[in-house]
């Protein structure tokens, strides 16, 4: 196994600083003393982490260098770079030169589950690897579990990464509409998310301050590098491509009703109990029930058009809903419609006049109150739904990184995908 470096945490609020950035520098060290650095790797961990940096990302850095040396740039980077004094920033290091079992289901885990601080030190002692931490180094679990990513995860894309000049950071970002809107239409869909058609949004350009001037995903690196060559705008600082489990569903497990955990995300199959309801803010609640068990689920109001097609599923559909559970709450990323109702009871019509018949009491059947005519009970009326079998999305404006966009394939239904 090569040198692995792994990098979290260095995330700061208020100047902006990017781990992914400090990865970059690392790279770009370690090349300028003549080592090879053939993967950077952009690990996202368990979004639901309360003490996450925006988007929980960790860095990987696979590198030739040897361990020592990887240590070293790695840890001056951080020194210089690193705001340590930012409350909340809590850098960590970690350099690994052998693979550790241990390590990779740390990193398995580190997307669905919480890891505590103790943990990951016991490990990288265990395991024998150099590790450095500021501000309390809490940022020691992100990088450990960015070392062992390679092996735990299977399903990888691409995230191309344009940096601003650094006396542009905190400024208004000039990346040009119309070449961005063309480079991304053409290479759709191996790169996705790059903009929201329908919202006329450039989801690939952050809004927050700090290095990143764009990001484009996507399935295939030539694809994303593709498109970031075809958009005008601000001189580029640097670039970077990573390798990357964002857009792949890894946060994900199979769940049932009635035995889920806050902050993990699920799939999870039902029945829609109550229809639902659109409630103060513009958020979209409903329920899915199986038996006894009952899961609310919202649809919130910055999911947009997303929650139009919430709103279109109704009492008695089978669903199953993909998202986190916060407070006994599903918050909806996806989910595929099963088995949609297609009819439902009506009182019967009257044959001689065509008016609808009403209850002649429990029990008793129907009758035409001017005709007298009577009929057994209710018949069965087709519904018109807005709504077809299969997987709707959030589109791109409300994707969570780590969420698998439908138009990535691989679903068990047929799928709506949103662009
Ligand atoms: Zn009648």
């Amino acid at each position: 196994m090569q040198t692995v470096i792994g990098i979290d945490d260095t995330d700061s609020r208020e100047r902006g600083m990017c781990t992914t950035y400090a990865a970059r520098l690392v790279a770009r060290r370690l090349r300028e003393h003549g080592y090879r650095v053939p993967t950077l790797r952009l690990v996202r961990l368990n979004p639901a982490v309360e003490h996450k940096t925006r988007g929980n990302a960790a860095l990987a850095v696979h590198t030739a260098a040897p361990p020592s040396v990887a240590f070293e740039v790695a840890t001056s980077v951080v020194d210089e770079r690193a705001v340590t004094a930012d409350d909340g920033t809590a850098p960590g290091v970690v350099v690994a030169t052998r693979s550790d079992e241990r390590v990779v289901s740390f990193a398995a885990d580190a997307v669905t589950t919480i890891h505590e601080l103790d943990e990951a030190v016991r490990l990288i002692a265990a395991a024998g690897y150099r590790s450095a931490g500021w501000g309390g180094g809490r940022g020691k679990i992100g990088a450990l579990a960015a070392v062992g990513a390679h092996e735990a995860f299977e399903e990888w894309t691409y995230e191309y990464i344009a940096y601003r000049e650094p006396d542009r950071w905190g400024t208004p970002r000039d990346v040009d509409h119309d070449s961005l809107f063309a480079a991304a239409d053409r290479a759709y869909p191996d790169a996705w998310d790059t903009v929201d058609r329908e919202a006329n949004a450039p989801v690939c350009v952050p809004n927050a301050p700090g290095p990143i001037l764009y990001g484009i995903r996507g399935d295939d690196p030539f694809a994303v590098a593709t498109v970031a060559a075809g958009i005008d705008g601000e001189p580029i600082h640097d670039r970077a491509l990573f390798v990357t489990n964002q857009g792949t569903d890894v946060h994900v497990r199979p769940g049932e009703l009635g035995n889920l955990s806050d902050g993990r995300a699920y799939r999870v199959t039902g029945t829609v109990g109550d229809e639902p309801e659109t409630r103060q803010g513009g958020h979209v609640f409903f329920a899915v029930g199986d038996g006894d068990q009952r899961l609310q689920c919202v649809a919130f109001e910055p999911t947009k058009r997303f929650r139009n097609r919430v709103r279109n599923l109704r009492e008695g559909d089978r669903v199953t809903v993909v998202g986190e559970v916060s407070e006994g709450t599903l918050k909806l990323e996806k989910f595929a419609v099963r088995d949609p109702v297609e009819s439902e009871p009506r009182p019967p019509r009257c044959p001689a006049c065509h008016r609808s018949m009403e209850s002649a009491g429990a029990g008793q059947g129907y009758r035409c109150r001017d005709c007298g005519t009577t009929a057994p009970g209710t018949v069965d009326v087709a519904v018109d739904r807005d709504l077809d079998e299969g997987w709707y999305e959030v589109p791109p404006v409300a994707r969570r990184h780590v969420a698998k966009p439908l138009v990535r394939g691989g679903f068990d239904a047929p799928t709506h995908p949103e662009r």
